[in-house]
């Protein structure tokens, strides 16, 4: 038994979700960027790309049929109509992911968080909730990200209200004013709940060995 085997834990599925805005993309680009045990799941849509985005890496833009046929060979660990499009997450990448002791994080929506949460076990679950901290804030990020039509801002922003009223559905809720303050209590929340007990298979046998080292 080596020290070491007293760090292996279970991979973690971490879901974050907000309305549209608040500033999600943001934090969970930094945390990949910072921490190469986090990887990212790629969600199949069947909405156009946004200028800039790339196909495999923002997500897997598929056309209605594909979708279908994902649904129908069970390829999708969930999936839901967000804004008239479709999106789903591919369970494959994700059961890699995660039996090599990698954290997958799930930037999906309300429908998706609870559909993960009665198909996958408790433990392996970490759902987070990003809040704008005004109306106004949310607004004014939306113009200022610049890749929305008014028309969708507007859809976006009446969707705002039926996302936010699902916050009690999450273990954690992070108000998002200042992104620094934001970005550290995320990062806070992953480092403990890491090393919760029931995620870490080594840690039975480490204290059994230290119990017999006494004797
Ligand atoms: P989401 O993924 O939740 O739709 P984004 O991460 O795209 O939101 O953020 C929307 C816009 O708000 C982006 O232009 C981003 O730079 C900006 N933003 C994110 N967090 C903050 C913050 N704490 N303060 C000010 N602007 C922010
Ligand atoms: P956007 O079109 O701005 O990229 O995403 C719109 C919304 O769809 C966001 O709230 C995002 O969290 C959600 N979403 C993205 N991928 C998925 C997915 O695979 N499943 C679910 N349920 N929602 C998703």
């Amino acid at each position: 038994m080596t020290v070491k085997s007293v760090y292996s834990r279970r991979g973690l599925m971490l879901v974050i979700s907000s309305p549209s805005g608040a500033g999600k993309t943001t934090l969970t680009r930094r945390l990949l960027a910072e921490d190469d045990e986090i990887v990212m799941s790629v969600s199949a849509t069947t909405r156009e790309a946004r200028p800039g985005e790339e196909h495999g890496k923002d997500y897997f833009f598929v056309s209605h049929e594909r979708f279908k046929e994902m649904i129908e060979g069970d390829e999708l660990l969930e999936h839901a109509v967000v804004f008239e499009n479709r999106y789903g997450t591919p369970r494959g990448p994700v059961m890699d992911a995660l039996g090599q002791g990698r954290d997958v994080i799930f930037d999906i929506d309300w429908q998706g968080a609870q559909q993960l949460d009665s198909s996958t076990r408790a433990i392996d679950l970490v759902r987070i909730f990003i809040l704008p901290p005004s109306v106004k804030a949310l607004e004014d990020r939306l113009k200022k990200r610049g890749q929305d039509t008014e028309e969708t801002i507007r859809k976006r922003m009446a969707q705002a209200e039926a996302e936010i009223s699902h916050w009690a559905e999450y273990d954690y809720v992070l108000v998002n004013d200042d992104l620094d303050e934001t970005f550290e209590s995320l990062r806070n929340i992953i480092r403990a709940e890491r090393l919760h007990r029931e995620r870490r298979p080594g840690l039975s046998e480490f204290v059994r060995n230290l119990q017999a080292e006494r004797q």
